[in-house]
């Protein structure tokens, strides 16, 4: 049994830990390899070399920094489909949707890369006669990433890469249900010439990301996962007085005008809600028709019933299973919460299978009408292949639904109207808004920028915001005598 090393100090190392999870492939049921808790020590360990590692890392130049970064994109580049297969099997993906988990984490790198311009700092000659201002963005010293199972690649380089570029050291704690793939990442990043102890990565759950948000050595937290955890991460990093980005759960609303085009429309309906499962924070699951565009529903169901979730290498695959059995069950009690409550199910995936992997976690699509803001279909995160409808009258009340969500990840509108799409992203408080685009993840060179309960903290995930976050900014007030003269003492604060 393959088990899952630490990588500490730039050693692949086994955990003496008495405690281990086993990585399973959720379309079988295979036990692929167990993984530790680490001990406090080995913790400890990684937090002190990661501390130690930061005194040389932060002095290497900026553009050797970036170098490691352009190699690591080249070489992620070239084992694109390895990397993919693993996500297929620990996670269960189609091998075209683990591709993309990969890529978009491929574009952070890239964008790391340019970190020399990243890090220009300001300036301003002659503030005050022959008095210059500066400033520097200089790194904060060791970072942390606690990561969430449903993109290991993308979410893993959503991080590490611009930490350690603008000089931090960092460690990486994934999540303990698919952790080959982050491995394979640091091995590579370790391949481009990643020196000795910059990335460190400690596995395990709830006690070890507590030591890490407890230690004093680590001065910010990155974390991806669900809210309740966000909220417990955010307020006890805090506490502790470390910067905290939290990218949290999501509820995401399409709406649909009736002047929309109705053939993408329903296409990117289907693949925005129920595509990887339903296991994406930026995927849609209501659906708001507006007006006429409710008479598309039965369209939208014919799409929905030729949806086929299968197995990774299955190319007609759509998406493939939930990621645990606990995951799957906690979908079915939400199915049966809105057949309770009064929403009328049009296609109910609870009972599907796919032949020759029966004990896989499979969820097939399902689809509701008539359900309401009370219901828990409605407040929950389902986190699985079920599209809410609802049915307004004006883009007006669509728009009040949504600003009344406590969420605010992604939104989108589909229409054919300009002044219905700038009353939209002007009025809607989400923060990142598709305009005939459905899952609007933005490129790496913006940031991602979840609103709302779908985010705590300031400086947002990648992109200038990423920057910010994990440097510090150092302004210089600096003034050279040309001669000896001398003007008696200044007691004022005014530069003079
Ligand atoms: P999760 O919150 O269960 O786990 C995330 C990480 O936190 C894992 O590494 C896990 O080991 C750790 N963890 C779990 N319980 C903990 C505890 N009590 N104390 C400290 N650490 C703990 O999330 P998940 O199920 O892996 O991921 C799915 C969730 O992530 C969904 O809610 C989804 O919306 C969210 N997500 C959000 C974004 C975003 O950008 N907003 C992106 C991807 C996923």
């Amino acid at each position: 049994m393959h088990q899952v090393p630490l990588y500490i100090n730039g050693e692949f190392s086994q955990s003496s830990s008495d405690t281990w999870i086993d990585v399973v492939n959720p379309a079988n049921q295979e036990v692929l390899a167990k993984v530790p808790c680490a001990t406090e020590a080995e913790v400890q360990a990684a937090i002190t070399s990661a501390q130690e590692t930061f005194k040389t890392w932060k002095e290497v130049p900026i553009s050797e920094r970036a170098r490691v970064m352009m190699r690591y994109a080249a070489l992620l580049k070239e084992h694109h489909d390895e990397i993919a297969t693993i996500i297929c099997h620990e996670l269960g993906k189609t091998f075209e949707d683990a591709k993309g988990d990969v890529w978009r984490g491929i574009e952070v790198v890239e964008q790391a890369a340019n970190a020399p311009s990243m890090m220009m700092g300001e300036t301003v000659g002659n503030v005050a006669r022959n008095i210059d201002t500066y400033s520097y963005m200089q790194p904060l010293g060791v970072c942390a990433g606690i990561t969430p199972f449903n993109f290991p690649a993308m979410i893993p380089l959503w991080m590490f890469p611009l930490a350690i570029v603008c000089g931090n050291t960092f460690i990486l704690k994934p999540s303990e249900q698919d952790p080959l793939t982050p491995m394979r990442l640091v091995e590579l990043f370790e391949e481009a010439g990643a020196p000795k102890g910059v990335l460190q990565v400690v596995h395990g759950t709830k006690p070890q990301v507590d030591q890490i948000l407890e230690a004093p050595e680590v001065r910010a937290i990155s974390f991806v996962g669900s809210c309740g955890v966000g909220q417990y991460i955010y307020s006890k990093g805090t506490q502790n007085l470390k910067r905290v980005q939290a990218c949290v759960g999501a509820k995401n609303h399409m709406v649909i005008m009736p002047d929309s085009k109705k053939e993408q429309l329903i296409n990117n309906l289907v693949g925005s809600s129920v595509g990887a499962a339903g296991q994406r924070c930026m995927g849609i699951s209501v659906a708001v028709f507006v007006g006429n565009s409710k008479e598309w529903v039965a369209d939208l169901k014919e799409a929905f019933t030729k949806v086929r979730p299968g197995v990774w290498n299955d190319s007609e695959a759509a998406y493939g299973p939930q990621t645990t059995g606990a995951a799957k069950a906690r979908i079915l009690s939400l199915i049966d919460s809105a057949k309770q409550q009064g929403a009328t199910c049009l296609l109910d995936g609870s009972d599907f299978t796919v032949e020759g992997y029966e004990n896989g976690n499979w969820v097939g699509p399902t689809l509701f009408t008539d359900v309401t803001p009370e219901m828990d279909l409605y407040k929950e995160e389902i986190f699985g292949p079920v599209l809410a409808c609802m049915f307004v009258d004006t883009l007006e009340e669509a728009i009040e639904l949504i600003n009344n969500s406590p969420y605010g990840n992604g939104t989108s509108l589909f229409t054919s109207s300009g002044a219905a799409a700038r009353k939209f992203q002007h009025h809607i408080e989400v923060g990142q808004v598709g305009i005939n685009v459905p899952i609007p993840v933005p490129l790496p060179f913006f940031s991602f920028t979840g609103w709302k309960g779908s985010f705590y903290g300031d400086q947002h995930t990648y992109g200038k915001q990423g920057v910010r976050f994990y440097t510090e900014t150092k302004t210089i007030t600096s003034r050279w005598f040309e001669d000896d003269a001398v003007s008696g003492p200044n007691m004022s604060i005014n530069l003079k």
